[in-house]
Protein backbone atom coordinates (compact mmCIF):
# COMPACT_ATOMS: atom_id res chain seq x y z
CA UNK A 1 0.00 0.00 0.00
CA UNK A 2 1.57 3.38 -0.81
CA UNK A 3 1.60 5.83 2.08
CA UNK A 4 0.50 8.79 -0.57
CA UNK A 5 -2.18 8.57 -2.30
CA UNK A 6 -2.37 12.46 -3.26
CA UNK A 7 0.63 14.86 -4.89
CA UNK A 8 0.78 18.19 -4.65
CA UNK A 9 2.93 21.01 -6.29
CA UNK A 10 3.56 24.41 -6.27
CA UNK A 11 4.08 25.81 -9.48
CA UNK A 12 5.92 28.90 -10.12
CA UNK A 13 9.86 28.22 -9.25
CA UNK A 14 8.85 24.64 -8.63
CA UNK A 15 8.02 23.30 -12.14
CA UNK A 16 9.91 26.45 -14.21
CA UNK A 17 11.97 29.39 -12.99
CA UNK A 18 9.38 32.30 -13.23
CA UNK A 19 12.28 35.27 -12.12
CA UNK A 20 13.89 36.22 -15.72
CA UNK A 21 10.47 35.78 -17.37
CA UNK A 22 9.30 38.56 -14.45
CA UNK A 23 12.31 41.08 -15.34
CA UNK A 24 11.67 40.39 -19.11
CA UNK A 25 7.78 41.16 -18.07
CA UNK A 26 8.21 44.61 -16.42
CA UNK A 27 10.73 45.52 -19.26
CA UNK A 28 8.24 44.80 -22.13
CA UNK A 29 5.21 46.84 -19.81
CA UNK A 30 7.70 49.62 -19.22
CA UNK A 31 7.72 49.98 -23.31
CA UNK A 32 4.06 49.56 -23.27
CA UNK A 33 3.79 52.77 -21.06
CA UNK A 34 6.18 54.73 -22.98
CA UNK A 35 4.33 54.50 -25.91
CA UNK A 36 0.91 54.80 -24.04
CA UNK A 37 1.22 57.35 -21.41
CA UNK A 38 4.36 59.04 -21.71
CA UNK A 39 4.27 60.88 -18.18
CA UNK A 40 4.58 58.14 -16.36
CA UNK A 41 7.57 56.85 -17.75
CA UNK A 42 9.01 60.53 -17.34
CA UNK A 43 8.05 60.65 -13.76
CA UNK A 44 9.19 56.67 -13.29
CA UNK A 45 12.06 54.40 -14.40
CA UNK A 46 11.46 50.91 -13.66
CA UNK A 47 12.79 50.78 -10.62
CA UNK A 48 10.48 53.79 -8.92
CA UNK A 49 7.60 52.35 -11.10
CA UNK A 50 7.92 48.76 -9.09
CA UNK A 51 8.56 50.94 -5.85
CA UNK A 52 5.02 52.42 -6.60
CA UNK A 53 3.38 49.07 -6.85
CA UNK A 54 4.88 47.76 -3.74
CA UNK A 55 3.52 50.90 -1.65
CA UNK A 56 0.48 50.80 -3.26
CA UNK A 57 0.15 46.97 -2.16
CA UNK A 58 0.97 47.90 1.15
CA UNK A 59 -1.23 50.50 1.46
CA UNK A 60 -4.12 47.79 -0.05
CA UNK A 61 -4.00 44.94 2.31
CA UNK A 62 -7.57 43.90 2.00
CA UNK A 63 -6.32 42.77 -1.75
CA UNK A 64 -3.48 40.97 -0.58
CA UNK A 65 -4.45 37.88 -2.30
CA UNK A 66 -5.79 39.48 -5.63
CA UNK A 67 -2.63 39.69 -7.65
CA UNK A 68 -3.83 40.28 -10.90
CA UNK A 69 -6.26 42.70 -9.42
CA UNK A 70 -3.54 44.62 -7.10
CA UNK A 71 -1.17 44.40 -10.66
CA UNK A 72 -3.72 46.32 -12.60
CA UNK A 73 -5.04 48.69 -10.19
CA UNK A 74 -1.70 49.55 -9.01
CA UNK A 75 -0.94 50.54 -12.55
CA UNK A 76 -3.79 52.35 -12.36
CA UNK A 77 -3.02 54.31 -9.64
CA UNK A 78 -0.04 55.44 -11.13
CA UNK A 79 -1.22 56.50 -14.13
CA UNK A 80 -3.93 58.64 -12.75
CA UNK A 81 -1.35 60.12 -10.73
CA UNK A 82 0.21 61.23 -13.70
CA UNK A 83 -2.40 63.13 -14.73
CA UNK A 84 -4.42 60.60 -16.99
CA UNK A 85 -7.85 60.32 -16.79
CA UNK A 86 -9.51 57.56 -14.48
CA UNK A 87 -10.84 55.35 -18.28
CA UNK A 88 -7.77 56.37 -19.98
CA UNK A 89 -5.73 54.85 -16.71
CA UNK A 90 -8.42 51.38 -16.79
CA UNK A 91 -7.83 50.98 -20.59
CA UNK A 92 -4.05 50.95 -19.97
CA UNK A 93 -3.65 49.20 -17.17
CA UNK A 94 -5.67 46.50 -18.55
CA UNK A 95 -3.89 46.38 -21.97
CA UNK A 96 -1.00 46.09 -19.79
CA UNK A 97 -2.20 43.45 -17.80
CA UNK A 98 -3.15 41.03 -20.78
CA UNK A 99 0.05 42.13 -21.87
CA UNK A 100 1.45 40.52 -18.40
CA UNK A 101 -0.37 37.52 -18.98
CA UNK A 102 0.75 36.37 -22.44
CA UNK A 103 4.56 37.11 -20.72
CA UNK A 104 4.49 35.21 -17.58
CA UNK A 105 2.97 32.26 -19.35
CA UNK A 106 6.05 31.73 -21.99
CA UNK A 107 7.30 29.64 -19.47
CA UNK A 108 9.98 26.82 -19.74
CA UNK A 109 9.30 23.91 -17.65
CA UNK A 110 12.38 22.58 -16.01
CA UNK A 111 14.02 19.85 -17.91
CA UNK A 112 12.27 16.93 -15.79
CA UNK A 113 9.45 18.57 -15.33
CA UNK A 114 7.44 16.61 -17.90
CA UNK A 115 8.58 13.35 -17.83
CA UNK A 116 8.01 13.95 -13.50
CA UNK A 117 4.48 14.95 -14.09
CA UNK A 118 3.82 12.18 -17.09
CA UNK A 119 4.92 9.53 -14.22
CA UNK A 120 3.78 11.30 -11.10
CA UNK A 121 0.14 11.37 -12.80
CA UNK A 122 0.12 7.78 -13.70
CA UNK A 123 0.37 6.50 -9.79
CA UNK A 124 -1.41 9.69 -7.95
CA UNK A 125 -3.90 12.39 -8.00
CA UNK A 126 -1.57 15.52 -8.73
CA UNK A 127 -3.00 18.89 -7.62
CA UNK A 128 -1.64 22.06 -7.66
CA UNK A 129 -1.23 24.74 -5.42
CA UNK A 130 0.03 28.17 -6.30
CA UNK A 131 0.13 31.75 -4.77
CA UNK A 132 0.64 32.96 -8.22
CA UNK A 133 -1.80 33.53 -11.34
CA UNK A 134 -0.22 30.50 -13.51
CA UNK A 135 -3.00 29.37 -15.74
CA UNK A 136 -2.61 25.57 -16.42
CA UNK A 137 -5.21 25.35 -19.42
CA UNK A 138 -2.81 27.91 -20.99
CA UNK A 139 0.53 26.14 -20.72
CA UNK A 140 -1.05 23.11 -21.40
CA UNK A 141 -0.48 20.99 -18.14
CA UNK A 142 -4.27 20.80 -17.54
CA UNK A 143 -4.45 17.37 -18.41
CA UNK A 144 -1.70 15.94 -15.34
CA UNK A 145 -3.52 18.30 -12.67
CA UNK A 146 -7.07 16.97 -10.68
CA UNK A 147 -7.41 20.16 -9.05
CA UNK A 148 -5.94 23.37 -8.89
CA UNK A 149 -6.07 25.84 -6.10
CA UNK A 150 -4.95 29.63 -6.11
CA UNK A 151 -4.31 32.15 -3.74
CA UNK A 152 -7.10 34.29 -5.64
CA UNK A 153 -9.36 31.65 -5.76
CA UNK A 154 -9.39 30.87 -2.05
CA UNK A 155 -8.10 34.90 -0.81
CA UNK A 156 -5.61 32.94 0.97
CA UNK A 157 -2.15 32.53 0.25
CA UNK A 158 0.67 29.73 1.31
CA UNK A 159 1.18 29.32 4.09
CA UNK A 160 -1.88 29.90 4.87
CA UNK A 161 -3.61 26.82 5.66
CA UNK A 162 -6.83 27.07 4.07
CA UNK A 163 -5.11 26.74 0.49
CA UNK A 164 -3.33 22.91 1.75
CA UNK A 165 -6.90 22.31 3.58
CA UNK A 166 -8.58 22.78 0.12
CA UNK A 167 -6.40 20.08 -1.60
CA UNK A 168 -7.11 17.44 1.69
CA UNK A 169 -11.34 18.45 1.64
CA UNK A 170 -11.03 18.14 -2.55
CA UNK A 171 -9.23 15.06 -2.47
CA UNK A 172 -10.76 13.27 0.59
CA UNK A 173 -7.86 11.47 1.97
CA UNK A 174 -5.66 12.66 5.13
CA UNK A 175 -3.90 14.92 5.17
CA UNK A 176 -0.72 12.51 5.63
CA UNK A 177 -1.41 10.68 2.51
CA UNK A 178 -0.64 13.50 0.75
CA UNK A 179 2.67 14.77 0.08
CA UNK A 180 3.59 18.72 -1.01
CA UNK A 181 6.26 19.68 -3.30
CA UNK A 182 7.67 23.34 -3.66
CA UNK A 183 10.51 25.59 -3.57
CA UNK A 184 9.67 28.33 -0.91
CA UNK A 185 10.59 27.21 2.54
CA UNK A 186 8.02 28.77 4.36
CA UNK A 187 5.23 28.98 1.84
CA UNK A 188 4.96 25.79 0.45
CA UNK A 189 6.99 23.65 3.51
CA UNK A 190 6.57 25.05 6.57
CA UNK A 191 2.46 25.97 5.21
CA UNK A 192 2.03 22.06 4.01
CA UNK A 193 4.31 20.52 7.64
CA UNK A 194 1.38 22.77 9.62
CA UNK A 195 -1.60 20.65 8.26
CA UNK A 196 0.26 17.40 8.56
CA UNK A 197 1.06 16.92 5.22
CA UNK A 198 4.50 15.15 4.23
CA UNK A 199 6.78 17.32 2.39
CA UNK A 200 9.83 17.54 -0.42
CA UNK A 201 11.82 20.92 -0.48
CA UNK A 202 12.90 21.21 -4.09
CA UNK A 203 15.98 23.42 -3.85
CA UNK A 204 17.70 23.36 -7.13
CA UNK A 205 19.37 26.50 -6.13
CA UNK A 206 21.70 25.21 -3.92
CA UNK A 207 19.98 27.58 -1.20
CA UNK A 208 20.39 26.52 2.51
CA UNK A 209 17.78 25.61 4.82
CA UNK A 210 16.10 28.36 7.05
CA UNK A 211 17.03 27.76 10.33
CA UNK A 212 14.34 28.60 12.35
CA UNK A 213 11.99 26.49 10.22
CA UNK A 214 11.56 22.40 10.77
CA UNK A 215 13.21 20.81 7.80
CA UNK A 216 11.24 18.82 4.75
CA UNK A 217 10.68 15.63 4.52
CA UNK A 218 13.55 15.34 1.98
CA UNK A 219 14.93 17.69 -0.52
CA UNK A 220 15.52 17.31 -4.09
CA UNK A 221 17.82 19.20 -6.37
CA UNK A 222 16.90 18.16 -9.02
CA UNK A 223 13.02 16.94 -10.33
CA UNK A 224 14.75 13.75 -11.79
CA UNK A 225 15.33 12.66 -8.06
CA UNK A 226 11.51 12.91 -7.21
CA UNK A 227 10.44 9.64 -8.30
CA UNK A 228 13.00 7.84 -6.27
CA UNK A 229 12.37 10.15 -3.12
CA UNK A 230 9.01 9.41 -3.06
CA UNK A 231 9.51 5.98 -2.98
CA UNK A 232 11.88 6.41 -0.43
CA UNK A 233 9.37 8.06 1.85
CA UNK A 234 6.40 5.59 0.64
CA UNK A 235 7.93 2.69 2.65
CA UNK A 236 9.11 4.95 5.61
CA UNK A 237 5.93 6.14 7.97
MG1 LIG B 1 7.28 28.57 -5.93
Amino acid sequence: MSRFHVITLDLDNTLWDLDPILWQAEDTIYELLQQRCPEVTQRFDSTSLRNERIKFWQANAELKHQISLMRQRSLAHVIEGCGYSAEQAANISAEAFELFLTLRHQITLYDHALPLLTQLSKRYTLGALSNGNADLSRLGLNDFFQFHFSAEQLNASKPDPKIFHAAIEHSGVRAEQILHIGDHPKEDIAGAQATGMATIWFNNRGKSWPEDLARADAEAQCLSDIPAIIDQLNQSK
